[in-house]
């Protein structure tokens, strides 16, 4: 287990999920090794964020632009890492704003670590002309 998984599922204790009682943890690496933190934090209204999200907008805040990897792990608040956590359609979207084509999005399912790319989960993300 490496080193961020570790840390993602440290990330993911610290949810603030009582409604859904499902507890996410990302890490995201940035090119220059720094590291931030996120968990899913949610809301009794509709403003919800996800975890990595969370991670992005503290990254994006301190000035990062730069991004190498995020680690996305979830489960049931309480029980083991038994299936992989992807992240949901709208962080997919976000996350390709700040993304290049080698970033990666790593997800473990309590057995194996699986790599993906941007493209793979989000093949034709919205894009408005600049
Ligand atoms: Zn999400």
């Amino acid at each position: 287990m490496n080193q961020e998984l570790k840390q993602a599922i440290e990330a993911k204790q610290i949810a603030y999920s009582p409604y859904s009682n499902f507890e996410v943890g990302a890490i995201l690496k940035c090119k220059n090794g720094n590291i931030y933190r996120g968990c899913n934090i949610e809301n009794n209204g509709i403003q919800s964020i996800c975890a990595e999200r969370t991670a992005f907008a503290k990254a994006l805040s301190e000035g990062e632009r730069e991004f190498e990897s995020i680690t996305v792990v979830g489960s049931e608040k309480g029980k083991d890492i038994d299936e992989e956590c992807l992240p949901c359609g709208y962080c997919r979207q976000f996350i390709s704003e700040f993304v290049d084509k080698e970033f990666k999005i790593i997800t473990y399912d309590g057995k194996e670590i699986k790599e993906y790319k941007i493209d793979e989960l989000l093949p034709h993300s919205f894009k408005l002309d600049k």
